[in-house]
Formats: C-alpha cells, sequence, structure tokens
C-alpha cells in the first residue's frame, strides 16, 4: 500500500485547531478529518433518545444501535453520518460540546470510534485533530502538534465568532465552560488531553490565523514534502 501522511494537531477546544487543520488540508490536498464531530454524533445520538451522557449502562445499551460514518462532498468538506442521517450542523451547539465532553470519557465510546479514525489515515493523507490523536490514534504520526493558547484568549475567540454568526454569546459563560471541558478532558482515566512526548508545542494566544498557520506550515515542511 502507498504511504500515507499523517498530520496530527491535538490540544484544547478553541486554540485553532480546526481552523489551522483546515488550511493546512487544503493547501497539502489531504483530507481533513475533526475527529471532536465524530464524539459529538455520539453524544447527538444518545441526547436524541434522552440517555444522559452519565448513563454509563444506558450509553452501552444503546451504542450498539449507532452507526458513525464520515464523508466528504465536492468541496472537501467533511459531514457526520449518524445512522446514515447527515447531523453536520446539529451536534455545533454548547449543549452537545459539554455532552460529548462526557461521553468521550466512556471507554466503549473511544473503543468504538478508534478503527473509524484510524482507518482514515491508513486510506489517505490526513490533517487529523482532536485530543488523543498524537498520543493514541496515531502514535506514528508524521508530524505532531500541541496547540494551544490560555483560556481566556480561546472564550474571547470563542465569543467573536458566535456573535459575529448573529449567536448569543457571553465571555463569562464561554470562559466557565472552556475550563469545565478542559478539566474533563485533560483528567479523565482513558486518552487524557495531553501533549505527545514527541509533539512540537505551538501557543497561539499571541498569534493571528495567518501567523499560527504559519507557525504550523514551518514545522511540517521540516518533516513532509511540502
Ligand atoms: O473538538 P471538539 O470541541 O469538537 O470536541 C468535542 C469533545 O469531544 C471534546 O471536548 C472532547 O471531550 C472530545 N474529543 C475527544 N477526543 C478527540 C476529539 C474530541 O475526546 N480526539
Amino acid at each position: 500500500m502507498a504511504k500515507h501522511y499523517s498530520i496530527a494537531i491535538d490540544g484544547p477546544a478553541g486554540a485553532g485547531k480546526s481552523t489551522i487543520a483546515r488550511h493546512l488540508a487544503k493547501e497539502l490536498g489531504y483530507y481533513y478529518v475533526d475527529t471532536g464531530a465524530i464524539y459529538r454524533t455520539v453524544a447527538y445520538f444518545l441526547d436524541l433518545l434522552g440517555i444522559s451522557p452519565k448513563d454509563t449502562d444506558g450509553v452501552e445499551r444503546y451504542l450498539d444501535e449507532l452507526t458513525v460514518a464520515i464523508a466528504y462532498d465536492e468541496e472537501g468538506v467533511q459531514h457526520m453520518l449518524m445512522n446514515g442521517m447527515d447531523v453536520t450542523e446539529d451536534i455545533r451547539t454548547q449543549d452537545i460540546s459539554q455532552k460529548a465532553s462526557l461521553v468521550s470519557a466512556l471507554p466503549i465510546t473511544r473503543e468504538m470510534l478508534l478503527d473509524l479514525q484510524r482507518d482514515m489515515a491508513k486510506r489517505h493523507n490526513v490533517v487529523m485533530d482532536g485530543r488523543d490523536i498524537g498520543t493514541v490514534v496515531l502514535p506514528k504520526a508524521d508530524v505532531k502538534i500541541f496547540l494551544t493558547a490560555s483560556s481566556q484568549v480561546r472564550a474571547k475567540r470563542r465569543t467573536e465568532e458566535l456573535l459575529a454568526k448573529g449567536r448569543q454569546a457571553q465571555y463569562e459563560k464561554i470562559l466557565q465552560e472552556i475550563e469545565q471541558r478542559d478539566h474533563q478532558d485533560t483528567h479523565r482515566a482513558i486518552a487524557p488531553l495531553r501533549q505527545a512526548r514527541d509533539a512540537v508545542l505551538v501557543d497561539t494566544s499571541e498569534l493571528d490565523i495567518e501567523g499560527a498557520v504559519a507557525a504550523v506550515r514551518e514545522i511540517v515542511g521540516k518533516k513532509i514534502p511540502l
């Protein structure tokens, strides 16, 4: 099988992972795989059934009835399919963010989604972002980046992003949610959010998008042919 390159970008919510990963994937002609969307799809499915992400027995019972798939449209945009239904837009709420964080802490959820993620990297060149890509999903990724920024900067960005979309957003509330999600993601027993030993740290607190993309591109360029 031909060699496929993989670039793993991990980090907390709001550090700029998806924007940077999308830019880079487009430039390189790679697939962009947003793994957070996969966990969100599981959370959304359970939410529709009224199962709390904290109800481990309920989650176990119903996960068998869920098939999660990833599809790409002609523009290369990732779509999430929940039992064949496109839920790409439905999964992007603050409520589902929190529920995804809770359900992703369960070993059964992570186990179920591992092959889907690894399979993408086996079949394509990928820029994959998430929390455990460099540590668990693709430990042999060609490039590993750990992207971070202060929680205040991340909350400010998220607030501005939502307001720009005409949605309601309160900085203080968003900051609190981000810090709560960071805590859950870094303290869970299985595949916690942490920097892989061989990942390069990029702090985007003081960088704009162009600056952050340039910093990441420079790291990537040292490891794989651009
Ligand atoms: O990246 P995003 O905010 O969409 O992720 C939603 C949640 O999914 C995260 O808070 C995290 O708990 C979980 N997640 C994960 N592992 C990944 C990607 C996301 O546990 N690789």
